[in-house]
């Protein structure tokens, strides 16, 4: 749905990029939603989280929203760290 229509209603108006926002304990801005992953997830303190911000896109139709990682790869190689660390 990044490009092209709604997969589930097929709605040809759909948002790009619109911001996730976490609203965190006090129902304040928090910064955006995110994916993270540890590249040494085993580590006492310095674990490596790798963090990417989330985006949407939401279909006006129907309200279905899809998620989007803006720096899939570097999840990847955090990933890819943590399976040597085991
Ligand atoms: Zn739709």
């Amino acid at each position: 749905m990044r490009r092209g229509p709604c997969p589930k209603c097929g709605s040809a108006e759909v948002v790009r990029n619109a911001r996730v926002i976490d609203r965190g304990d006090a129902n304040l801005d928090a910064g955006d939603l995110s994916a993270a992953v540890y590249a040494n997830p085993r580590a006492w303190v310095f674990k490596e989280k790798v963090i990417t911000p989330l985006s949407a896109c939401v279909c006006v139709g129907c309200g279905y929203t899809e998620l989007y990682a803006a720096d899939p790869a570097a999840l990847a190689d955090a990933a890819a760290a943590a399976a040597r660390v085991e």
